[in-house]
């Protein structure tokens, strides 16, 4: 296929049904071997305008982290921070996300780290069952391109979008799952330990499970 069609099925698959070709909204990616990278993929995330959200934010937060991840932390959206750095985790949620991944022997370098929705809900108020269904598409390509080992998922709707389930989290955390071929294992969001500490052991009893998947103990 040309690099056109390529990006069409791509777009077709990321549920676009309609292009605005009269400004530059999708930027043409550059493509290896005529496949996409997770950067082409960056470049339509960060020009979407498939939802509500697309007027609010100041930044897509798309994701950072290695494109070779074994191990991928999954949340739910930018909060402030994140949607003025246009970077996931940056704030104090994402400040303890860092320690927790600190303490696994790894950096934020090594992991990928993203949101099951890329753009901020104004007043950090709960993503839209269509928001994150439109939102989608790009968590699970990002997914197909990484293909870690192991998918942290951080609370109840990146659990809840990733797996397509009414899963509660206080029924599965700490089980593994599968997605797409993909072991997923939930656990709680930081923000959730930030206001509940004691549930932090939880959290790194599940996090010793990961490290013994990824041979890291
Ligand atoms: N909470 C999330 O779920 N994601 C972020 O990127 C920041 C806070």
């Amino acid at each position: 296929m040309t690099d056109i069609a390529n990006e069409l099925a791509l777009l077709r698959e990321l549920g676009y049904t309609h292009l605005d070709i009269s400004e530059q909204r999708v930027a043409s990616g550059e493509q290896e071997n005529g496949r996409e990278t997770l950067e082409d993929l960056g470049r339509i995330a960060r020009a979407c305008q498939k939802c509500r959200l697309a007027k609010t934010r100041t930044n897509v937060v798309y994701g950072v982290g290695s494109p070779n991840a074994d191990l991928m932390f999954v949340g739910e959206a930018p909060g402030r921070d994140e949607d003025i750095q246009g970077e996931p985790f940056v704030g104090r949620a994402g400040q303890l996300l860092t320690d927790i991944i600190k303490a696994m022997k790894l950096t934020r370098d090594q992991v990928y780290i993203t949101n099951v929705i890329k753009c901020r809900p104004p007043e950090n108020r709960n993503p839209e069952a269509d928001e994150l269904d439109e939102c989608r598409p790009y968590i699970k390509r990002q997914i197909a391109l990484i293909r870690p080992k192991v998918i942290v998922t951080l609370g109840r709707f990146a659990l809840q979008s990733l797996t397509e389930k009414g899963y509660s989290i206080s029924a599965v955390r700490g089980q593994w799952l599968e997605v797409d071929g993909v072991k997923v294992m939930p656990t709680y969001h930081p923000a959730y330990l930030l206001r509940n500490p004691a549930a932090k052991k939880d959290v790194w009893n599940d996090m010793k499970k990961v490290m013994a998947e990824l041979g890291l103990l």
